[in-house]
């Protein structure tokens, strides 16, 4: 029985480092398209984290003699994807384009939270707590990672209504041509009464 949970945790670590690795490259992607400067140092500092984090995942499966192999996280691979076809779909930069970013970190966090959560009971339950502390180390930072993130949103969301208002305005100076600025379809055209 004690030799299937190690089996479970093996597998575990397998994922979570197929998991880092393409979270990695994902920040790696996404940073490019970040405008906020707050969320852009958030981002950096957690990809130097990650590339720790892969470290530890690494050393963990040495402790348990296992080799990372071929394990492809498919969940990350979903979240991954998910976020790259949300950010395609907003070409501009701004603080619409960043909670957008934001949101899809987030969903990343929270699915690492919850894995490291699950390894780390299944490694104390087999008395490895050298694992055991270096997933917690782990943990710790994806848990504070996950509240900066909570932060940046709420530091963001005023600019982002900011933009919505500006847009609004422009859209509705163009459909009135009401505006005095001599630019856009209706300008110069007679006015209708
Ligand atoms: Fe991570
Ligand atoms: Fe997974
Ligand atoms: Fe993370």
């Amino acid at each position: 029985m004690k030799s299937e949970v190690r089996e479970l945790l093996t597998e575990e670590l397998k994922d979570a480092y197929s998991a880092e690795k393409q979270a990695l490259r994902c920040m790696q992607k996404v940073l490019r398209k970040v405008s906020d400067e707050t969320l852009r140092e958030g981002i950096q500092m957690h990809i130097e984290q990650t590339q720790v984090q892969i470290e530890r995942v690494e050393q963990a499966m040495e402790k348990l003699n296992v080799r990372p192999g071929r394990k492809v996280c498919e969940a990350m691979r979903g979240l991954v994807e998910e976020v790259q076809n949300e950010i395609e779909e907003h070409s501009e930069k701004g603080p619409i384009l960043d909670l957008v970013i934001v949101a899809g970190m987030q969903r990343i966090e929270h699915y690492e939270i919850a894995a490291y959560g699950t390894d780390i009971a299944l490694a104390e339950a087999l008395g490895e707590t050298e694992v055991v502390e270096l997933l917690s180390q782990t943990l710790e930072e994806e848990k504070q990672t996950d509240l900066k993130l909570t932060e940046v949103t709420k530091a963001i969301i005023p600019a982002a209504l900011g933009e919505e208002e500006g847009k609004a305005a422009a859209h509705r100076a163009r459909a009135t041509g009401t505006h005095g600025t001599g630019v856009g379809p209706n300008a110069g055209r007679p006015r209708r009464a």
